[in-house]
């Protein structure tokens, strides 16, 4: 049977089933508004209202930065109308009124600290008007988490939050630089490789210098025959290294979500989709035992960090530039065949089409095929909005995607990422999709 029949008759028996009701998430950054003087609360009321009408809106995550009354103004609506609020909290980049020292900032193989060159996201250090640079801080940097970790406490007691929602906690992504994959080998790592492995991270730092070196680098034979992206990315001698680097995040979450859990709140984790995950040491299964809910990054449409066009963009652009013997049509078939759905045959197109949205079926498949926590739930995140610059979300993407959605019985969803740009009829497009497909 094709990918696409069983699809078709996935949805086809799930819709004749019929659906319990659906937990509904979306995102708000209220630094959207800071250009308005007057009646910022009047636009909030107004945005927070027609979600809960028309979508029965369960949960907002409220993004960190932001001035605190339109903070508090969210929390005391949401309460009013029955709607869960969670502090979307930035740990390892972009944290509120927090520069990271340029010593905490991770270092790849070759010394280099924030960015890398090849395969970069042209719009880098520009997004957001800068407020949102995607600068890794490293995740064993002691003494800079403690600072960010007493940030966040008191920005976590000051308003009445019913959870957080923790966000950028990864390495560097290809979109930061490919260069950066490789990441990170400061004073800090090397020590606590040291007392986890028994092994010096500088004999590592040199493999990964000779992969560099290699003529047949990242050959078109590893490519088809890899399982997964980061199988690609990574030579199999960085192994104990993925592993450290996988349980250093995790130790981070783990320090942020036992607070939460000791003030009685819930944690949902904003992680790079299945995918994705490993290229950026995002472990689902341990990453799971600190959770209540897990929003997989499933955005086929967006060009910014996390989203798929940009990050394959970035990936592709690297191999390509890497190994000048590779052809683009077969490093696309050998990540079409990873992911299971077909890439666009150009770079071009994948930026500007996106990739179908047929993954989300695909993904949400494989994290279901993990030994998560028991009880911890996965609420697909996709794309809702409409921003010219970066994703126009039409009726028949946002069908489509409500389809996969539905076809895996996922729980919940995260309409994404921001109330603040969701035009009014794709909220009503949902209300009229959940309206026939749940109950
Ligand atoms: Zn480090």
């Amino acid at each position: 049977m094709s990918n696409q029949t069983y699809l078709a008759d996935t949805i086809e028996c799930g819709i004749k089933g019929g659906w319990r009701d659906m937990w509904v998430g979306t995102q708000i950054d209220t630094t959207k508004l800071e250009h308005i003087k007057a009646d910022r609360k009047g636009i909030l009321e107004e945005k927070v209202s027609l979600a809960k009408q028309s979508v029965g809106l369960d949960a907002l995550l409220i993004w960190a930065h932001g001035d605190p009354q339109s903070i508090d103004t969210l929390c005391e609506l949401c309460a009013g109308m029955g709607i869960e609020t969670y502090l979307w909290y930035p740990i390892l980049a972009d944290i509120p009124d927090f520069e990271i020292p340029k010593s905490a900032k991770v270092v790849n193989h070759e010394g280099r600290r924030g960015y890398g060159e090849i395969g970069r996201w042209q719009r880098l250090g520009t997004y957001a008007s800068g407020r949102e640079k995607f600068e890794f801080l490293c995740p064993n940097s002691e003494e800079t988490i403690s600072q960010i970790f007493n940030l966040y406490k008191n920005q976590l007691n000051r308003h009445d939050f019913d959870g957080v929602f923790l966000d950028r906690i990864r390495y560097p992504s290809a979109a930061m630089g490919f260069e950066m994959l490789f990441s990170c080998f400061c004073d800090n790592c090397k020590r606590m490789f040291k007392q986890q492995f028994n092994m010096d991270l500088q004999n590592l730092r040199s493999a990964v210098e000779a992969h560099f070196g290699k003529r047949d680098i990242y050959s078109i034979d590893l490519i088809k025959n890899a399982g997964s992206i980061h199988e690609i990315l990574y030579p199999e001698v960085m192994g104990d290294f993925l592993i450290f680097k996988n349980r250093s995040v995790y130790k981070v979450v783990k320090k942020f979500s036992d607070y939460a859990k000791t003030k009685g709140k819930k944690v949902g984790l904003d992680l790079f989709s299945h995918s994705l995950a490993g290229a950026v040491s995002q472990d689902y299964e341990l990453l799971s035992t600190a959770c209540d809910w897990i929003k997989p990054m499933i955005y086929c449409h967006s060009t910014g960090p996390a989203g798929f066009p940009l990050e394959l963009h970035s990936i592709i652009h690297s191999l390509l530039t890497l190994n000048r013997d590779l052809k683009l049509e077969g490093v696309a078939a050998g990540l079409s065949d990873i992911l299971k759905v077909k890439l666009p045959e150009t770079l071009n197109l994948l930026m500007t089409n996106g990739i179908p949205e047929e993954l989300i079926f695909y993904e949400i498949k494989n994290i279901n095929m993990l030994n998560l926590k028991s009880g911890v739930d996965i609420y697909p995140g996709f794309e809702v909005m409409k921003m010219d610059d970066l994703c126009v979300i039409t009726e028949k993407i946002l069908g489509s995607y409500l389809d996969n959605v539905f076809a895996q019985k996922a729980k919940g969803m995260v309409m994404s990422w921001d109330l603040l740009d969701m035009p009014a009829e794709n909220l009503d497009f949902t209300k009229r999709y959940l309206r026939e497909h749940t109950g």
